[in-house]
């Protein structure tokens, strides 16, 4: 069985190659945000190699990045 220990290149965590489905990163949060970093530092290459479903995912995670989950409570605006 291979096993080929290998750093992120996102989060430096170790992982084996062979075992991540998002190599070379260590799984697909890893990757996304790094595709996200790429794209937005070099916008005018189009990103036609990823999918749709993928595109989704990353925005969703990128929103997520920039909007930290906040205690939002609808009671705050209530009365007496
Ligand atoms: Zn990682």
């Amino acid at each position: 069985m291979k096993n080929r220990e290998v750093a992120c290149p996102h989060c430096k965590k170790k992982f084996n190659y062979f075992e991540s489905e998002f190599r070379p990163f260590c799984c697909e949060k890893c990757r996304l945000i790094d595709l996200g970093h790429w794209l937005s530092e070099s916008y005018s290459v189009p990103a036609e190699k990823l999918t749709p479903d993928e595109i989704e995912t990353l925005e969703k995670v990128q929103y997520e990045e920039e909007n930290p989950e906040e205690d939002d409570e609808e009671g705050s605006s209530q009365g007496r």
